[in-house]
């Protein structure tokens, strides 16, 4: 959120006499000095902030592969939700003990570690089940959590501004931007529209024909019915473990999608991406590349067009007859396969292979015997 517009928001509410307990802003989201006493962090993004700093020290230390990151993430999460409650010390030295846990130093551990008070219980998200051991890489990870132990105070009031999302969206639905309705005179009731489906749902459309006193409409019921019924399954649904596993997968797709992309193509997408030239993989732009028929007429240069008639499709497939044709010469020549001919590759070229008494085999098209030579013959000769 644009500091701003936080500051304006929360003078408005407090004008009107809107009471609330906290205002959830992206972490990133600077206030004023003096405007706002304390702020409050999206754990969504305090989570996207911790996993790209250790992209980033990946960089440097192989051994933080992607299921140590995801470990380490997960102990960041647990230690900053199961302290939420509790006060910045205990917040402090719950951020304080995940480096040492990963190393196998349980000491400071609290009740939710396994291997606390000298019990071996091994490290089930980290590589081999054993604790990590590279020094230089705890040195980066201990910096990597300072910032976070500094300002332990701010995660305790972490929440998730997931519901704002949510009324973005509805408000994105009745006021797409493709159709300029913020300079309609539709827009305010367009926007309350949006706010009243978010707070009461569909049957805020019933509600308003009640109190406007508005000939009920068997299809406005009909319809609100519906439209409540389907977001109750989509979120019966999305609550589902089948949808959250597809979540995950969907999760994964994506990401190694963009790690494949990103090493055929250098990195696309990222903050300023496109002002460090050092990488860039095209620095010229090639000349036009003529059409190739302009070049063969500048040079005279016949075109041989060839066609093949094969056993079957795909690579098993034994080739029965090469044809070619250029100006005035023809060439054509038939071979005889060492397997069967597909009846669908029959149907097409007529050709079929027979054996006579003695087993000899032949190739045969519409009836008649065809001289068959062997691929290597048959080539020889087209090239010559
Ligand atoms: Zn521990």
């Amino acid at each position: 959120m644009e500091p701003d517009i936080a500051v304006e928001l929360h003078t408005r509410a407090r004008a009107k006499g809107l009471k609330y307990a906290a205002l959830h802003c992206a972490y990133q989201t600077k206030s004023k000095p003096g405007t706002f006493g304390i702020k409050y962090s999206d754990i969504g993004h305090v989570k996207r902030n911790v996993r790209s700093k250790l992209e980033n020290v990946q960089k440097c230390h192989k051994a933080l592969t992607a299921k140590v990151r995801d470990s380490f993430l997960k102990n960041f999460t647990y230690a900053i939700k199961q302290n939420a409650d509790k006060s910045e010390r205990e917040m402090m030295c719950a951020l304080q003990t995940i480096v040492p846990h990963t190393y196998g130093e349980h000491g400071n551990c609290g009740e939710w570690c396994r291997s606390r008070g000298g019990a071996d219980a091994g490290h089930r998200n980290l590589p081999f089940g054993a604790p990590l051991q590279d020094t230089h890489l705890k040195i980066s990870l201990e910096n990597l959590l300072a910032p976070y132990i500094i300002n332990a105070d701010k995660l305790r009031t972490t929440g998730s501004s997931q519901a704002n999302e949510s009324l973005n969206n509805a408000a994105w639905s009745k006021t797409p931007k493709s159709r300029n309705y913020n300079r309609s005179k539709s827009f305010d009731y367009r926007l309350s529209a949006a706010v009243l489906q978010f707070n009461d749902r569909y049957s805020y459309i019933n509600e308003i024909v009640n109190e406007k006193i508005l000939t009920p409409q068997k299809h406005t019921e009909m319809y609100s019915k519906k439209m409540n019924e389907e977001r109750k399954r989509q979120k019966m649904y999305k609550s589902s473990i089948n949808a959250k596993r597809r979540r995950l997968e969907l999760k994964f797709e994506r990401s190694t999608k963009a790690k494949i992309d990103e090493i055929k193509e250098g990195t696309s997408y990222e903050s300023f991406c496109g002002f460090d030239s050092s990488d860039l993989d095209i620095l010229d732009i090639p000349d036009m590349i003529t059409k190739a028929t302009d070049d063969l007429e500048k040079k005279n240069i016949n075109i041989v067009l060839f066609d093949l008639e094969t056993t079957c499709l795909g690579k098993n497939a034994e080739i029965l007859q090469l044809a070619a044709k250029s100006d005035d010469t023809s060439f054509s020549c038939y071979f005889l396969p060492d397997g069967d001919i597909d009846p669908k590759a029959s149907n097409v070229n007529s050709l079929t292979v027979k054996r006579d008494i003695n087993g000899n085999r032949y190739l045969r098209k519409n009836g008649r015997d065809m001289h068959a030579g062997t691929i290597g013959d048959g080539l020889r000769d087209f090239l010559g």
